[in-house]
């Protein structure tokens, strides 16, 4: 049976065998360790992490690759599927060991699937990801660069960023607009920062790249005065951009401070 691809659930499959085998040797999975796949859709790369282990959870949210995904890979002792959203699922349940989690992403939820991630990092090893290039960029960004955001500094709090390389349209079918890259996220066995308190220091990052045009004085006047931002070393008339992760730490400490 032939599946057409939805767009809704962001759906390019990979086709290509050579990048499927370059993902699976990023990767590099042994027997005894616990691989979960978000989205395998028709198995392009399940198939082959089977042949490197002993078991694999699968997460597959369209009930029809679910069914398809069912028949073609009938030995549940070796692939569990779940029929699931990923955006909801609790991996930690699955972990027997520390995770290793793999996907080609449906790139419409990618950030925030990989928020709700980073909230279960403490159960996972590490995470091999295929993203739009553009989204890989803005994970791995430096300082004052202009793909550094909010969602470099979310990413690099918890995890060591690594871009693997670059996949072109024409290795998926159908193709997407845009270069794709593989990365790997592997979460900090110990913490990097010290962070008092992570809602605050969210919320912070969060207000200090609403807009990224104004200087930290201006997107954080209702929280940080001039004074209490230079008390950790940071000039109020810089760019958001500009400030490091540990810069954003020490700012939300501050905040978690005075607001007690
Ligand atoms: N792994 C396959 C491949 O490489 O050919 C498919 C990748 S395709 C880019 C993304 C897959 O994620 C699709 O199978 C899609 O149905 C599935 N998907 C989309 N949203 C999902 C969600 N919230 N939870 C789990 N799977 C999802």
């Amino acid at each position: 049976m032939e599946h057409r691809p939805r767009k809704r659930f962001g759906q390019n499959f990979l086709h290509d065998p050579n990048i499927i085998s370059r993902i699976v040797d990023a990767i590099h999975p042994q027997p005894e360790q616990q691989l979960v796949e978000i989205g395998p859709g028709q198995g392009a790369l399940t198939s082959l992490l089977l042949e490197r282990v002993q078991h694999m959870d699968v997460i597959e949210l369209d009930r029809d690759l679910v069914a398809l995904l069912e028949k073609d890979f009938p030995d549940n002792e070796q692939l569990t599927i779940h029929s699931a959203d990923a955006l909801k699922f609790d991996f930690c349940q699955l972990a027997k060991q520390k995770l290793r989690i793999v996907g080609n992403l449906p790139y419409n939820i990618s950030t925030p699937l990989i928020f709700h991630l980073l909230e279960q990092r403490h159960c996972i090893h590490d995470m091999h990801f295929m993203l739009q290039k553009e989204v890989v960029e803005r994970m791995a960004a430096l300082p004052s660069t202009k793909a550094y955001g909010r969602l470099t500094v979310m990413v690099q709090l918890f995890c060591h960023v690594e871009k693997l390389f670059t996949v072109p349209p024409g290795a998926f079918n159908p193709p997407p607009k845009v270069d794709s890259m593989i990365v790997r996220l592997i979460p900090h066995e110990t913490p990097q920062y010290e962070i008092k308190d992570q809602k605050a220091l969210q919320g912070l990052v969060n207000q200090a790249f609403s807009q990224r045009r104004k200087t930290l004085r201006n997107a954080l006047k209702k929280c940080l005065t001039d004074d209490q931002i230079r008390s950790v070393d940071i000039e109020p008339g810089a760019r958001p951009e500009t400030i490091s992760v540990q810069g954003f730490v020490n700012l939300a400490n501050l905040l978690a401070t005075i607001t007690k």
